[in-house]
């Protein structure tokens, strides 16, 4: 159960918090799990059935006892065990199977010095980690399986140890109906074709990888080989046929990315190879399986399409660009398939540092003011979500009831990331790379928690880092400053004052960081890096005369809130002059106090004209919104015609909050002109918002438009959930079918129950999508399934609750049978 910040006075025996108190999430203690055998080497010879969806296996698992033992137990869940071997002895083992696992007897006792091979054969319909998929497009029909295996879940498909906490190398033989292609982790050691038509692929990885990483991808797959990173290291992509063109221009980066982390972090990237695999429906965004990254086909798209992941339809932009998930799967093959948490507590030594690094990458390809950007972005995100749900974690955590919790975007990848840049700021470029390199070479191939990567830190910058590790790795939330200036003529200088007033976190203290103050005075700017060390601090700074602007971080590198209290005339000159965190600070207060002062327009109006950083033109266009007056409404319509993509989409959710005929009209116009389908489809979104009468036969002529990923049927099924009108349902049911992808699917599910709930067909169909359909389907189907109270799902969610081979998926069936249940007591 989570349980959320306190914000009001809470006692209780023996223990009373004072007012603003806050208090760190609830959750069943997870220790580390604890092993009695270390996996050595496990081999898969797998044949697929895909008439029953079957796996047909032969698994041999090489293993050493880490003490004196006679039995041990594999994760294999529900699969049907044919029979078990040790090949080299002949003694016949003894077994038993239960729902989860496979218990082994030697029938002798065995210690560290004895290594045994036991042979597996066996048979599994999977529920989970390896999907079935099938593509429906026009004539054409393409099945396809791919698998995915965070959390444990490859033990559907493979007797494995099935936790990240051992290390071993991998080889997997699949067999194959043609034309389908078979990848796997690590080289392709042979591709045999046998006598009755069917295709052997050989895949073995030499070097040692955790469970969740070994992957499989079967399809029809064109390959395009990339130019091979440091001219040794293969890079190829995998895209469906015909695709080609999109798999070059959106993968085409990759061997440099290899090569700039490998000299950022000076350690090379050590795989053998680095694929990267396009697949229809990949249920999980993307996963970085060990020299193998799965790709949601929507990565795919054509030159001059929107360069975010999407789709999202409220904002302008997002921390994941398509360039961004491939840099950040990239960088997991040094934090994460290289050094890998040892439990999913301590989880953020994958993402956050795959997330600070898909900024590096954009740092060196696209400049500073674009990292600077991305940092901001994800503040914004992770401070949105403390708002808005009133938890704060830290980044290594063992209080947790559900793997979602740990997964948390705005955590454990986006706050982490920034916790990790914030260091960098701290311990400067040199020190802070040193020190991950350092870090990175003395935890290869093997699993970490918190404390490894603070030592290697402290061994390599000589450093003590005991405060930061407090504060930032095992304590929560994030400092709220306020700040006041005060000039003082006669001694020419400047006292900044600056409090924390953050609510006080049970067990933890007040933050000590540093902080810059940068002043701008008579033409001369002035940088100072201050301590933050108590509860409040005075800084004394001299000035040749009145400042123009005093910005406190404006350089944005701190996790943490700003208040402070300025004049209209020093807000204009910090959104014209500061750094971009700064500046966009100041434009966001500008527009929040000082909303019908003529200046913000005109402020606005001259940011919108300069050479600037896109993301201050994006927000200042969507701020529009808030200004009432004409003159506002003609420039939010004069942004429409901007080049930069972003700025139109900001201006078509900025009119997508005002109820006019022009906003009307104009957001008509982009629908049908606009070249990127992203913003277009935003503008079908922000027309149903503000023209609520919109017609069905106009949405049904939107969706059916050609665009990147389906994005303007998504749209318009996302534009029918708004609705809500009984007589759209039709069109939304008509979008369920498998002609359209996953992500169509699900948002046809939703309009159709907004629009026509108590509707017989809606609740079969949800039933059959919860059983049969892949994850994001499945859980907005349970979703719903609970929220409708459609009770008639009991007997599947119980099925789904007890016995799924995902506890994502079980977690989900049990939060839907608890909603209907709770409306029969009722
Ligand atoms: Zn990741």
């Amino acid at each position: 159960m989570k349980q959320v910040l306190i914000l009001a006075l809470l006692c209780t025996v023996g223990l009373c918090m004072p007012l603003g108190a806050q208090q760190l999430p609830g959750g069943t203690y997870q220790p580390n799990r604890e092993r009695s055998y270390d996996l050595i080497h496990l081999a898969a010879d797998l044949r697929i059935d895909w008439g029953a969806k079957k796996i047909n296996g032969e698994a041999t698992l090489r293993l050493r006892p880490l003490g004196a033992l006679s039995r041990v137990s594999l994760d294999a869940y529900r699969m049907t065990i044919l029979d078990v071997q040790q090949p080299s002895s002949s003694v016949p083992v003894k077994y038993s199977i239960s729902e989860w696992a496979l218990d082994i007897d030697f029938g002798r006792m065995l210690d560290p010095t004895d290594t045994v091979t036991i042979l597996v054969r066996y048979a599994t319909e999977p529920t989970a980690g390896l999907y079935f998929v099938h593509e429906v497009s026009g004539a054409t029909q393409s099945p396809s399986i791919f698998t995915y295996g965070e959390g444990g879940i490859n033990a559907n498909w493979l007797p494995l140890y099935a936790a990240p906490n051992d290390k071993f190398t991998s080889e997997m033989t699949i067999t194959v109906i043609r034309p389908f292609t078979a990848l796997s982790n690590g080289r392709l050691l042979e591709t045999r074709e046998n006598a009755d038509g069917t295709r052997t692929f050989h895949w073995r990885q030499e070097l040692p990888h955790s469970d969740y990483l070994l992957a499989l991808f079967v399809g029809e797959y064109v390959p395009i080989r990339l130019r091979p990173a440091f001219g040794t290291i293969p890079v190829t992509c995998w895209v469906p046929p015909g695709r080609e063109q999109e798999g070059q221009e959106v993968f085409q980066r990759t061997p440099e990315m290899i090569e700039f982390f490998s000299n950022r972090f000076s350690y090379r990237y050590p795989w053998e190879k680095y694929d990267q695999v396009s697949a229809y429906d990949y249920a999980i965004g993307a996963m970085e399986n060990t020299s193998i990254t799965g790709h949601n086909d929507r990565i795919l798209r054509k030159p001059g399409q929107a360069s975010e992941f999407g789709p999202t339809f409220d904002s302008y932009t997002e921390p994941w660009s398509a360039e961004a998930i491939i840099s950040h799967e990239l960088a997991h093959h040094w934090f994460g398939d290289n050094t890998t948490y040892r439990s999913l507590a301590s989880l953020w030594l994958n993402e956050s540092f795959a997330t600070l690094m898909m900024m590096l990458w954009d740092e060196h390809r696209l400049g500073k003011d674009d990292y600077e950007f991305q940092t901001w972005l994800a503040l914004q995100a992770y401070l949105r979500y403390v708002q808005e749900e009133h938890i704060i974690r830290p980044l290594e955590y063992r209080y947790f009831d559900s793997r979602s919790e740990i997964y948390n975007e705005e955590h454990t990848y986006l706050k982490g990331a920034i916790v990790l840049d914030m260091l960098r700021w701290i311990l400067g470029d040199d020190a802070f790379f040193q020190g991950m390199s350092a870090f990175l070479h003395k935890h290869e191939f093997a699993n970490v928690e918190s404390p490894d990567l603070k030592i290697a830190l402290e061994e390599s910058t000589g450093q003590n880092l005991s405060w930061f590790f407090d504060q930032w790795v095992y304590g929560g939330g994030h400092p709220i400053f306020e700040a006041e200036t005060i000039y003082l003529p006669q001694l020419k200088k400047i006292k900044v004052t600056i409090k924390q007033v953050q609510p006080f976190v049970v067990g933890q203290g007040l933050f000590v960081l540093p902080i810059e103050i940068r002043v701008d005075a008579g033409g001369k700017t002035t940088r100072t890096k201050v301590w933050i060390n108590n509860e409040e601090e005075e800084y004394l700074l001299e000035v040749p005369q009145e400042p123009d602007m005093v910005s406190i971080d404006g350089i944005g590198r701190l996790v943490s809130e700003l208040r402070h209290a300025k004049g209209t005339s020093e807000l204009v000159y910090q959104a014209t002059h500061d750094d971009l965190s700064g500046r966009l600070w100041a434009i966001r207060k500008l527009v929040e106090h000082s909303a019908s002062d003529p200046q913000v327009l005109e402020t606005l109006k001259e940011i919108f004209a300069s050479n600037v950083h896109w993301s201050l033109k994006a927000e200042g266009t969507l701020l529009l919104k808030n200004l009432e007056s004409k003159a506002a409404e003609e420039l939010l319509l004069a942004q429409l015609k901007s080049q930069d993509y972003h700025v139109r989409k900001a201006a078509v959710i900025a009119l997508g909050s005002r109820f006019t005929s022009g906003s009307r009209s104009s957001l008509r116009s982009v629908i049908e002109k606009d070249r990127v389908d992203d913003v277009a489809a935003t503008a079908i979104v922000a027309l149903a918002r503000v023209d609520p009468s919109i017609s069905a036969d106009y949405l049904k002529a939107q969706a059916e438009k050609k665009s990147w990923y389906d994005v303007r049927r998504i749209a318009v099924l996302q534009a029918i959930a708004l609705l809500g009108r009984p007589e759209l349902a039709s069109l939304a049911r008509d979008n369920v079918s498998d002609h359209y992808n996953y992500q169509v699917r699900s948002d046809a599910l939703k309009a159709w129950a907004a629009c026509s709930a108590g509707d017989p067909e809606l609740a079969t169909r949800l039933i059959d999508a919860a059983r049969g359909e892949i994850l994001p389907v499945r859980e907005e189907a349970m979703a719903l399934l609970g929220q409708l109270k459609i009770e008639q799902a009991l007997p599947v969610l119980e099925e789904l609750a007890a016995r799924n081979g995902d506890s994502d998926v079980r977690n989900s069936a049990r939060t839907a049978i608890d909603k209907i249940l709770r409306g029969e007591i009722r």
